[in-house]
């Protein structure tokens, strides 16, 4: 801590002084301390679908790939194809570098024809809180169980 406030100050080290000398990596000490870079974030929206079927079941998407491998979530569509649905839930959170806007889109109006993919299953609205999922959609969906 001393060190820093007397001999090795930023931008003027003193190294014809310094105790530990011997020990520095460093190869330009004038530019210490370097800044680390800062993270540039990326603002990006998802959006997912809020669909119920006759029976009262809530559409999911079981998630593959490795790193969220069977997580469970809305079934999310290109912002084309459900941006002019209802909007019924939006929410932010951040991972890694993203700043993500959650925004659920009401998919009753488009029930009929609304095209399921293969790994998005009807799950019974009484169980979908204890499935394992991101905790931005375990809101979203608590929020949207309850005014709905
Ligand atoms: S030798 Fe290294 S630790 Fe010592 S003053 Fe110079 S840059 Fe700082």
């Amino acid at each position: 801590m001393e060190l820093g406030q007397t001999i090795c100050r930023p931008g003027v080290p003193d190294c014809l002084s310094c105790p530990v000398a011997g020990f520095c990596k460093s190869q330009e000490p004038e530019v210490l301390p370097v800044k680390r870079q800062k993270t540039v974030v990326t603002q990006v929206d998802e959006h997912a679908v809020w669909l119920r079927d006759d029976a009262g079941r809530l559409l999911l998407h079981r998630e593959g790939g490795k790193r969220r491998q069977g997580l469970w979530k809305l079934p999310t569509r290109d912002a084309e194809e459900i941006s002019a649905l209802p909007v019924v839930d939006e929410s932010r959170y951040m991972i890694t570098r993203y700043r993500v806007r959650l925004i659920v889109h009401d998919g009753d109006g488009v029930r009929e024809t609304f095209q399921t993919a293969a790994d998005e299953v009807w799950q019974e609205i009484d169980v979908v809180l204890a499935l394992a999922m991101p905790s931005p959609f375990r809101r979203a969906i608590g929020r949207l169980i309850v005014e709905r």
